[in-house]
């Protein structure tokens, strides 16, 4: 398995502990969990941007969940925030708090945009992309307030030029009779399983691949992190060269299991493919993302785990404050905030000093209405070099031709987030592993079919914010 995030490591532990063969995790990091990993400042866990476990995920997979985190795993309740028009909404969107608090003059716009969806025909004129499909669905106003200008800040283009896909698998509320359903599902007595809910965990989101790495290894999976794989030379078996601690190795496998970018597994496979595939991988392109972390000597700051940033001028999109996710009353002198940065790879935010970021932070606070009024004991920051997919209009033909050349290596499968360049949660990440694994037979043969089917469902996942 190539990636310690949870793709790779629940395949490792489902492959192990079904007897289908052994494991070896090889992680570039020094950290298991990918982008879903924790790490603790000020004796605080904080996680890489703010994560949850959704009550979406299989139940099957949360029931071995339940039973590998026992009572670290917790029932939470979600209690965010958006910043609308300079007024805060409850997000996720309750009915009450909707009449009390939304601006009239956004109310009035929907209202509008409702009435003009009624009499209009629904035909979208011109090539469909994020925007028209998202206007068609829910109006000018929810699309100039909140989706188009979050969706520049977090994929860094503009509404037009993005896929319509994107609107589809990324937007759970597509329309405004899907943002009713959402609306009212917060209302007592309509209120699904689940909803308004979310997992979490004790010592961290983090902790979600800290036990599956465990109970992976007791299962018998050597798991090597700082272990970076630069080559892979295709064969029976595969060569897979290996930078580990400063020496370089080779590991010979049967089966190449690959949970890194398609594009760069595309640039470390031998033979290397013709210059199609080499193209379609420069042009599938990924979001950065600066995490600062903000060390402040008060106990909390404010009860909210999460707060989201639609508008142009505040920098962050979303701020978390990690001890409201699992309710920690401890370090009681201090707290963290998380702020996410989406950027570019190299670009002045991605390469921009810490002093600068904490700075930067702290003027978005400001701007919103939240000023930090204590001292600061500390900034510390963190790159994510891989956290959107961003799907530019036609990228789907450059992620084909990709996974096209990828179906042709024989022992080599790619998945995960980043092998399948999609938008996913963690419980998808882990559903792909465990459908891997379910392909596999004890004798070694991979059913393709199978796995063909398992792809097509997978188109069907939607992100969950
Ligand atoms: C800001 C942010 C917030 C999110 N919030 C949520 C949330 O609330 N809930 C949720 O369910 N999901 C959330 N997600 C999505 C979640 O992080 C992903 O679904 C998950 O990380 C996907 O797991 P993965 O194993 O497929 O990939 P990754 O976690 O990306 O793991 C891939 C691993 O491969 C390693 N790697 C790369 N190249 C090499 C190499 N050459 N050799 C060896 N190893 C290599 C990487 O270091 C990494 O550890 C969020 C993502 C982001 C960015």
């Amino acid at each position: 398995m190539i990636g310690a995030g949870p793709a790779g490591l629940g395949a490792a532990w489902q492959l192990c502990r079904q007897q289908k063969g052994d494991a070896i995790v090889l992680e570039k990091l020094g950290q298991l969990g990918g982008n879903t990993g924790s790490m603790e400042i000020a004796g605080i866990p904080v996680d890489f941007g703010s994560h949850r476990l959704h009550p979406a995920c299989d139940t099957h997979i949360l029931n071995d969940l339940r039973k590998l985190l026992g009572d670290d795993l917790l029932d939470r309740p979600r209690h965010g925030r958006i910043r609308l028009r300079g007024r805060w909404i409850h997000f996720p969107l309750k009915p009450i708090d909707l009449v009390m608090r939304l601006p009239w003059s956004f109310g009035f716009g929907v209202a509008c945009d409702s009435l003009k969806k009624f009499f209009s025909s629904g035909h979208v004129q011109g090539a469909e992309s994020f925007a028209t499909v998202l206007h068609a669905g829910l109006g000018h106003t929810i699309c100039e307030d909140f989706y188009f200008p979050y969706a520049r800040k977090i994929w860094g283009e503009e509404p037009e030029a993005l896929s319509a896909i994107q609107a589809r698998r990324r937007v759970s509320a597509g329309s405004l009779g899907k943002m009713v359903r959402k609306v009212l599902s917060a209302v007592p007595g309509l209120k699904p399983p689940g909803a308004g809910r979310f997992y979490y965990l004790r010592k961290g989101f983090g902790q979600i691949c800290d036990s599956i790495a465990q109970a992976a290894k007791d299962e018998g999976a050597d798991i090597r992190l700082n272990a970076s794989v630069n080559k892979i030379e295709v064969g029976r078996p595969h060569q897979i060269h290996v930078r580990k601690d400063k020496a370089d190795v080779i590991i010979e496998a049967d089966y190449v299991w690959s949970t890194i970018p398609l594009g760069i597994l595309s640039k470390i496979v031998s033979p290397t493919p013709d210059e199609t595939v080499r193209k379609a991988a420069d042009s599938l392109q990924s979001r950065a993302m600066v995490l600062v972390y903000l060390v402040l000597e008060q106990s909390q700051f404010t009860p909210f785990d999460a707060h989201y940033f639609p508008e142009a001028h505040i920098k962050l999109t979303r701020l978390s404050e990690p001890k409201n996710y699992s309710a920690r009353s401890e370090p009681s002198d201090c707290t963290v905030l998380c702020g996410e940065v989406p950027c570019r790879l190299g670009d002045e935010v991605w390469s921009a000093t810490d002093d600068n970021l904490g700075d930067m932070m702290r003027d978005a606070l400001d701007r919103s209405g939240l000023p930090v009024r204590c001292r600061v004991r500390q900034v510390v920051t963190r790159r994510l070099p891989h956290a959107y997919p961003i799907y530019l209009s036609g990228y789907e033909n450059h992620f084909q031709t990709l996974d096209d050349w990828s179906s042709t290596l024989e022992h080599v499968l790619t998945f995960g987030r980043q092998g399948l360049f999609a938008h996913d949660n963690t419980h998808h990440a882990l559903a792909m592993a465990y459908a891997a694994v379910d392909c596999l037979s004890s004798d070694g043969a991979f059913d393709k079919t199978r796995w063909a089917s398992y792809r097509e469902a997978f188109r069907s996942h939607v992100v969950e914010d």
